[in-house]
């Protein structure tokens, strides 16, 4: 029996025959990650409103499965940084990334977490990849729910084509390394 390509919407290349299909299993485990993001908001200022319109009706973030938010590091694989993040608050957002499980990505959602914004002073941390590293950007001040809706489809894009080992290799702990976090 001769085994056909079945288009999956979105989804990864699939042959399948009678009562079976078959996948890679990087492909899989991808898109079943992809789809059941579980944020953590570390909201300090504005961004957080955006944030929580995002959330709501109108915009409704679970059409992405992504509306089980975790306010525990430990149960949560999608860190979302929205507002001005303070020098003081660096250790802290640090402490943070560092609990959550692997793998795990980190937004930097906005001006103000993504370079500091407009404020070019002394007491905040001019964008957070100088202590974790980051995986998405999105651009604003403040940026509107569309745009972080882009930016949870951009994180989805990256969790579907990450292989599975990626967090294995060596360039990812030389990753970590860098940013003098330990596995
Ligand atoms: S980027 Fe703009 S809207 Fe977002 S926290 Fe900074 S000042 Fe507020």
């Amino acid at each position: 029996m001769a085994l056909k390509p079945t288009i999956v919407p979105d989804g990864p290349e699939m042959y399948s025959g009678e009562g079976f299909g078959l996948m890679q299993l990087d492909k899989v485990v991808g898109l079943a990650r992809a789809n059941s993001l579980w944020p953590l908001p570390f909201a300090t200022s504005c961004c957080g409103i955006e944030f929580m319109a995002t959330m709501a009706a109108g915009y409704d973030i679970g059409r992405f499965g992504a509306e089980r938010l975790s306010f525990s590091p430990r149960q949560a694989d999608l860190l979302m940084v929205m507002g001005t993040i303070a020098k003081k608050m660096g250790p802290i957002l640090k402490h943070v990334y560092v609990q959550m499980a692997e793998p795990k990505w980190v937004m930097a959602v906005g001006a103000c977490a993504s370079s500091g914004g407009i404020f070019d002073t002394y007491s905040v941390l001019q964008g957070i990849d100088k202590i974790i590293p980051v995986d998405v950007y999105v651009p604003g001040c403040a940026p509107s729910p569309e745009a972080i809706l882009d930016g949870i489809l951009r994180v989805q894009d990256l969790v579907k084509s990450e292989p599975i080992r990626r967090r294995e290799s060596p360039e990812y702990a030389q990753l970590l390394e860098q940013y003098q976090i330990g596995k």
